[in-house]
């Protein structure tokens, strides 16, 4: 099931600014994270988007194994209040 905003779950997704950006050819990505947005907003504070809007969430699972592909600040906020295993 998919998580949508009002059910205040995590989701992790590309920021759409960047998004835009990669749309375009001949746009290099240089450093698109995803970041963890819960409500909407990202949990470091940095983006505010409508999150079941877009469809480019990854799994948190892919995030754990690939942490390298999430924002930091994100990471370790989402890892102490929302990872349980
Ligand atoms: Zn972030």
């Amino acid at each position: 099931m998919k998580n949508t905003m009002n059910s205040m779950m995590p989701v992790w997704q590309l920021p759409v600014r960047e998004r835009l950006l990669e749309g375009k050819p001949d746009w290099v990505h240089p450093l698109a994270k995803f970041h963890c947005f819960v409500g909407g907003r990202s949990l470091c504070g940095n983006y505010e988007q409508n999150t079941d809007f877009f469809e480019t969430d990854i799994e948190s699972g892919e995030i754990v194994q690939f942490p390298a592909c999430g924002c930091k600040k994100c990471y370790e906020k989402w890892k102490k209040e929302y990872y349980m295993w």
